[in-house]
Formats: structure tokens, sequence, C-alpha cells
């Protein structure tokens, strides 16, 4: 697995937990999606309503899952979660509306990835809180109708192109998260430090959050691999030499690239003479698959400026060069 994957890895999960923000408070950065959801948040606790649907979208390790669960909690309601894939049948979700207490939300992640059977099942029950679903088969089968209790449905995606527009469309609200700051990851990670009882100086902080790929689940593993680093051959104290120590053992360069980032820029700058070059060759050429590029490698490199996607391909800035150590393309 790699280090700097923004998909999370099992062993992380009880971690997580402890260090995960319960409130908007300590949802650090994002700041225009935390304000406009105050806002929401206490009209519907005014108005003694459900919050309006809202859909989360943005890459993996943003915060998707963590705010959903603050959301519910600032309203102080119950939250259930299940993602796309898991809700194979309409009886599924069905299962899951009918168990929601008024108010409640229900969480399903990668939105994206609900099969169109569940989907049809969604609309009426997000546009009037009606399960309009089938039973039975052949002659035998009859429509049952029911009331649900108000209630707000969460979705996150990384992929908010990949949403049906019918399904978008029965969403109030629509967030979009940012890759953090690094000066936001620092405070996440000094936060983290403090649930871990590490002692990590202001410095420290800033070096693992700048090598963090914008990204707070990777500032937290980072985190805890470089305290494993500062146990063992130092004092247990992380400054920036720690911490710069333990990433360059661990292959996270400067940027917060590992190999799979370098493989592809090398891919573009030296197989490719710089691009544009199509998404099946880069695949074909750095032997990973397409999704992968697309949600998990390219979103941060574009975002920093090493890559541009085109219509006629990929194609690798200066800024690539230059990060490589490679002179600059005649263009
Ligand atoms: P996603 O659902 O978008 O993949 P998660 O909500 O699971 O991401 O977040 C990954 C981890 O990053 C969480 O365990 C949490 O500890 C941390 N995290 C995410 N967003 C924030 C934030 N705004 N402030 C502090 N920690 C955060």
């Amino acid at each position: 697995d790699r280090l700097v994957a923004a998909t999370p890895i099992v062993e992380e999960e009880t971690v997580d937990r402890a260090i995960r923000p319960k409130k908007l408070e300590d949802y650090t950065g994002q700041q225009a999606v935390v304000e406009q959801l105050e806002i929401f948040i206490e009209a519907a606790r005014r108005r003694d309503d459900a919050l309006d649907h809202l859909l989360i979208f943005g890459p993996p390790g943003l915060g998707k899952t963590t705010l959903a669960n603050i959301v519910a909690n600032e309203l102080d309601v119950n939250i259930k979660t299940t993602s796309g894939p898991v809700l194979e049948k309409a009886g599924d979700l069905a299962a899951l509306l009918t168990n929601l207490e008024p108010g409640d939300v229900l969480f399903i992640d990668e939105i994206h990835r609900l099969s169109a059977v569940v989907e049809e099942v969604l609309y009426p029950a997000m546009e009037d809180y009606q399960l309009d679903i089938m039973i039975g088969e052949g002659p035998a089968a009859r429509s049952i109708k029911l009331d649900l209790p108000p209630f707000t449905l969460i979705g996150a995606t990384t992929r908010a192109g990949m949403l049906t527009s019918p399904l978008r469309d029965r969403f109030g609200i629509v967030q979009r998260l940012e890759f953090y700051k690094t000066k936001d990851l620092a405070d996440i990670v000094k936060r983290s430090a403090h649930y871990l009882n590490l002692d990590l100086d202001e410095e420290g902080a800033w070096e693992v959050a700048k090598r963090s790929r914008g990204t707070p689940r990777i500032a937290n593993r980072l985190l805890r691999r470089v305290r494993d680093f500062a146990d063992v051959k130092f004092d247990g104290k992380v400054t920036q030499q720690v911490a710069a120590q333990a990433l360059d053992l661990l292959s996270v360069d400067s940027a917060g690239f590992d190999y799979m980032d370098t493989k592809l820029l090398k891919a573009i700058t030296e197989t490719f003479a710089g691009g544009p070059v199509g998404l099946d060759n880069l695949a074909a050429a750095i032997g990973e698959d397409k999704e992968t590029i697309e949600d998990v490698l390219e979103p941060f490199l574009i975002q920093q400026g090493f890559l541009q996607r085109t219509p006629r391909g990929r194609i690798a800035s200066d800024k690539a060069y230059l990060h490589l150590g490679l002179d600059l393309p005649k263009r």
C-alpha cells in the first residue's frame, strides 16, 4: 500500500475514531463550507425541521465522512451509514429508510455508485418522504407506499461528474471540499499529536503538513509514522529535522510525492515528451488503472500545478520538470 494513498488503511479506523473531530468548531479549514453549514444547521434546529439533503464532494480523505457525522451530531440526531456499492437491492435501502426517526441523517458514501433501481427508490424518498416500492414478483407483485419521517440524506462522492442529474438536483445543499492549506494541516496534526500524547513542535507540524498532499487523512498517517521514527531514533520529540528525516526515509518527498507520483510525472515528461498524452496510454505506461490515476493521483498534481488536463490529454508543466530536476523542454 502507498503511504500517501488518500484511501483509508484498515488499521487506521480505530486510531481515526479517537482523533476525528466531533463538532463543527473542531473541523479545521474549509471555512466557507463550515460557515454555510453553521447557518443551515441553526436554521433547521430553530424550525425543528430536518436539514435539507446535503451532497458533499471532494477527493478521498478530505473529511466527507467526518463532516456527515458532525452534521448529525450538531443536529443532535442519529446517523445511519451505508455506501453506494453496499445497497444492492431496493429492499436494502427501504430497510434503512423505514428505520429512521424524524430528523435522522442517512449517510450514503460513494453515492455515485448506487444502482439505478436503488436510485429510483431514493427519488420520492428524498422529495416527498415517500417510500414507493414493489414487493413480490410476477402476478403477485404489488407496489406499496409508505410515509417516511422527514430525514436528511447526506451523500458523499469523489466524482461529482458521475452523479445522475435527477439525483444531483434533489440535493438542496451542495458543498465541495478543497485540498487543505498547509496551515490548516499543521493545525490538524497538532491537534492529533495532542490526542496521541506526542511532543510535536511548530516546525515539525509544518514539515508533516507540507508533505501531506492537502489531505488530513494523509497528514494523520504521516504523523504516526514520524512518531515511530522519533520514538526509536530520537527521544520521541518531533522537530522539523526529525520529521524531514523520517519522511525522506519513507520516500515521501518535499512535495508529498511518492514513487507513483514520480513515476507518473516521469512517464509524461520522459516517455511522452511532456504530453499531451491520453489516459489510456498513461495508464499502460505506469501500470496503474485509469480510475486510480483520475481519482487518486491526478487531483493533487493538477491542483498543485504539476499537471494539466486538456482535451488532447495530460501535459506536464514546467513545475514538474523543475521538481524532477530535468531541463525545461523547448516549447
Ligand atoms: P473522506 O470521507 O472524505 O474520505 P474522512 O472524513 O474519513 O474523509 O477523513 C479522514 C480523516 O481525516 C478523519 O479520520 C479525520 O480524523 C481527519 N479529518 C478530515 N477532515 C478533517 C478536518 N477538517 N479537521 C480535522 N481532521 C480532519
